[in-house]
């Protein structure tokens, strides 16, 4: 089962089950939209994958299968990351 986890791992934004924003990788590791399609430009800086938008569990399904509550958050964000593209602004 999916790993519905609450946080972006670079900047630490809540990202809820029913979030439009959420990021992730094959590995579920999880980043908003502005990390993912800005300093991340879609690939996961923990494996190298594709960053996907992460589909939106239906919310009667969380009760019996709720959303992990686990927050991950990369040691220094993602500003320690070799940039890999000029940032946009
Ligand atoms: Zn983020
Ligand atoms: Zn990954």
């Amino acid at each position: 089962m999916l790993d519905l986890r609450p946080n972006c791992e670079c900047c630490n934004k809540d990202l809820p089950p029913e979030s439009l924003d959420a990021r992730i990788c094959s590995f579920e590791c999880t980043f908003c939209v502005a990390c993912a399609e800005g300093p991340l430009a879609g690939k996961c800086p923990n494996c190298g994958g594709e960053l996907v938008r992460r589909p939106r569990r239906p919310s009667g399904k969380l009760v019996s299968a709720p959303a992990s509550t686990e927050r991950i958050v990369r040691l220094g964000g993602c500003a320690t990351m070799e940039p890999s593209l000029p940032a946009h602004d």
